[in-house]
């Protein structure tokens, strides 16, 4: 796997995967919406453990994502509808 556009912000070195050797690092995000400096952080759903690493703002969008998930399927369970 390889990252386009991710360097840290300290070397400018390019960032190859975002994994737990680098929680607390300062990356530097091109992407075609703008540029994003953020640090890198992992995070844990309580309800399923389902694992995040990545900078915080990435981070941010899983979680609203995974909050919408459980959510759903909540709706399905209070419906009394089983999948
Ligand atoms: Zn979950």
């Amino acid at each position: 796997m390889s990252l386009k556009n991710v360097v840290n912000a300290e070397t400018g070195e390019p960032i190859e995967a975002y994994t737990t050797d680098l929680l607390g690092v300062k990356v530097i995000i091109h992407t075609e919406e703008g540029t994003i400096t953020d640090w890198i952080d992992e995070t844990y759903c309580p309800v399923c453990e389902a694992h995040f690493i990545g900078p915080r703002v990435f981070i941010g969008g899983c979680l609203a994502r995974h909050d919408f998930y459980h959510k759903f399927q909540d709706s399905y369970r209070n419906a009394g509808i089983t999948q």
